[in-house]
């Protein structure tokens, strides 16, 4: 199937990337296919797509086979993505509107997610879909692109600079992998930091721990990180005494802490 180059698109239907909604798009095929692949094979599955701008990373996942929902918030773009519509009969769905406002569980169940968006949409997006008491989640797995430092919070570990409440929601009950690297020249227009891909699969939940109670406590120790934890853990009702009961050692940082260490002290306060 030949469909017009992505240049001609964007610039037929008048597609300048606009700075307020976080457009950089990625026009390069080769770079497009290596992203729809982290997820796997493709064939016949559902992928969600939040945020396809002109449909490059959407003619890659339509390529590798899925059945694509996306939803772009941005009304030029439509158009555009009506002839993808146009050219994969019965393979695409697009839906104008907000990402924040989609109910994923009932629209794309069990969906590969894919997306290349705004990074403050994008952590907004992320924790949303790693919070929450109900596990295992509606999606099969994350292929995000974010700004790289954001990236590298995502997959950090402790003792480290970037681990933070990022990390510990990211991995405390999915593995996060940083899948690629992505130059900054490789977007148009080029944004100011260069960026990377994480990939997220969804892992076992471990037993009688509160997302909720886990959020508390990560919230407060690495709010005040340089803190010991005596200190930043004061607010939070029993969790000194979780630590006095699971010998942690006080006077640690919350940094030191192993995604663990913070599983078992929320255990402690869930039950
Ligand atoms: N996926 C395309 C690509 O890789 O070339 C476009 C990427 S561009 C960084 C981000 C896209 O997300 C833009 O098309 C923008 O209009 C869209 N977008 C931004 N915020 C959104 C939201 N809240 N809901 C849906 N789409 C959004």
């Amino acid at each position: 199937m030949s469909l017009p180059p992505l240049r001609e698109v964007i610039a037929r239907h008048g597609l300048s990337a606009s700075k307020a909604l976080g457009q950089n798009f990625l026009l390069d095929e080769q770079l497009l296919d290596r992203i729809a692949r982290i997820p796997g094979a493709l064939d016949g599955q559902p992928a969600y797509e939040v945020g396809p701008g002109p449909g490059g990373l959407t003619r890659a996942l339509l390529r590798a086979g899925a059945q694509v929902t996306a939803v772009e918030r941005d009304r030029r773009c439509i158009a555009a993505l009506a002839e993808l519509e146009a050219a994969f009969p019965g393979k695409l769905d697009v839906i104008e509107g907000d990402a924040m406002a989609v109910d994923e569980a009932a629209t794309v169940p069990a969906a590969h997610v894919v997306a290349n968006l705004p990074y403050n949409v994008g952590t907004a997006l992320l924790v949303r879909w790693l919070g929450g008491e109900a596990w295992p989640p509606w999606w099969r797995s994350l292929t995000l692109m974010f700004q790289q430092e954001v990236a590298e919070r995502i997959v950090a570990a402790p003792g480290t600079g970037a681990y933070g409440r990022l990390a510990v929601l990211a991995q405390w009950r999915s593995t996060a992998k940083l899948a690629m690297k992505v130059h900054r020249s490789a977007f148009v227009p080029p944004p100011k930091v260069m960026s990377a891909v994480v990939h997220i699969v969804p892992a076992e939940q471990p037993e009688g721990v509160s997302a909720a109670k886990l959020e508390q406590v990560t919230a407060a120790a690495f709010g005040q990180r340089r803190k010991m934890l005596r200190q930043s853990l004061k607010s939070v009702p029993g969790a000194l005494d979780a630590l006095g009961r699971l010998d942690i050692d006080s006077e640690r940082r919350a940094e030191t802490l192993a995604i663990a260490e913070f599983v078992a002290i929320a255990r402690e306060l869930s039950a």
